[in-house]
This record gives C-alpha cells, structure tokens and sequence, in this order.
C-alpha cells in the first residue's frame, strides 16, 4: 500500500514538473515572431522591440517576373515576390528612429536610397560605408547622397569592401548576398536575412565600426590596426 501511495505522489509530482517545463517553454517561444512570408504589420513589430525578428528572404529567376509592378509597389501573390521583400526592408528603413549604419559593395537602387534619404531628413544618423570601386560606376545616384548631406564613406583598397549588411538602431539587421540594385532584387537568386538577435546584431555592430575605422584612418596611423 505505502509503496503504491509513494508510486502516486512521484506520478503526480513527475507531472506537475512535466506541465510546468512545458508552460515555461511555451511562453519563451511566445515572444518569437517569424516574420518570413506573412503579410503581417511590420510597423507593429518594429514598434513591439520584445518581439523577436528573424526573416529570410529569397529571390530567384523568376522575381523579374515582378519587375513590372515595381512602380505600383504591390506584390503579387508569389510567396517570394521581391515587391513583398522590398516593401518590408523599406518599412524597416523607415522604422529607423537613432541610426543607420549602411555598410555595402553596391547601392544604387532608387527606393532604398529614397528609404534612406527619408531617414535622414528626420533626423536618423545615417553612416554610409561602400567599396570605392562601385562608386565610379553611378555616381549620379551618389550625388542624390551628397544632395541631402549623406558622405559616402569610401576608399581605395587592395582588396573589395565586400560587405553587405545594414544596421537599423542598432538593432535590427539585414543581411545577405544581396546588393541594393535594383537589377539584384529583380533577377538574381540572392537571400536576405533580418533579425534582432542581439547575439548576431553585436558582431555586425562591431564590423561597422572596424570598417569604419579602417576607411577613415590616416596613412600614418594604419599602421597600428588589426
Ligand atoms: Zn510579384
């Protein structure tokens, strides 16, 4: 008798343990969001700086198909139509309360750097690292930059400022193969990520400002860096 008593209690004390490993569990998968390919309101999540953001995008081949309905802005019905992506980076760009910190091998695409512009016309700290190279081959979009007070930041190196990642509030990152052109977003298979994940956010925040300094140091000081 006393053993089946004992047997009860465990039983019993096993299951209050069971339910509350399963309520703790629940509720840490609660504040994760997976924003990938839901039309949910982006505003809502920027605004809501609990939730956890993590996207992945992809384009392929056939996100020239969608080329067409680049000036309505609407996407289509595919589950990757790049018009669905590119409204939700923007939404992010807009989002952009402190700063943003654009570090990439190619920007000339013409509704991100408005995006971008509009940022700095209410006020967002806007830092601009691109490969010097590029710079030669549109600087009529670069001047766009010069116009509203934006420096690209750039310099001759041996080797390609690669990069292609940009840092909303020191917050939110995007990332991924993808330059901003438009011909990148409209043909190419490229993917895109975006998170808060402050553990993946730090390293990128660290890599701006290591660009950063690289770009800016003078002849006599680079000696002296990493
Ligand atoms: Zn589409």
């Amino acid at each position: 008798m006393k053993r089946i008593v004992i047997a009860i209690i465990s039983g019993v004390i096993v299951s209050e343990i069971m339910w509350q490993l399963y309520k703790k569990h629940k509720h840490s998968r609660k504040k994760v969001i997976n924003t990938s390919n839901c039309n949910g309101s982006v505003e809502e999540l920027c605004n809501n700086t609990e939730a956890k953001i993590f996207d992945v995008m992809f384009f392929s081949q056939d996100s020239s198909l969608c080329r067409s309905h680049l000036k309505r802005m609407k996407p289509c019905k595919k589950l990757n139509c790049p018009i669905r992506h590119l409204k939700k980076i923007i939404h992010y760009l807009d989002s952009a309360i402190h700063t943003l910190d654009i570090c990439l091998y190619f920007f000339t695409f013409v509704e991100l750097a408005e995006a971008v512009i509009r940022a700095k016309n209410r006020n967002v700290v806007v830092r601009i690292i691109l490969e010097d190279s590029m710079t030669c081959t549109d600087r009529s979009r670069l001047m766009n930059f010069y116009k509203e007070g934006i420096k690209p930041i750039t310099k001759p190196l041996d080797v390609l400022v690669h990069h292609k990642f940009v840092i909303i509030d020191n917050n939110i990152l995007i990332t991924g193969s993808i330059n901003w052109t438009k011909s990148a977003f409209f043909g190419n298979f490229e993917n895109v990520l975006m998170t808060n994940e402050s553990a993946i956010v730090k390293p990128f925040i660290h890599e701006f400002e290591r660009m950063l300094t690289i770009l800016t140091v003078t002849e006599t000081n680079s000696e002296n860096l990493d």
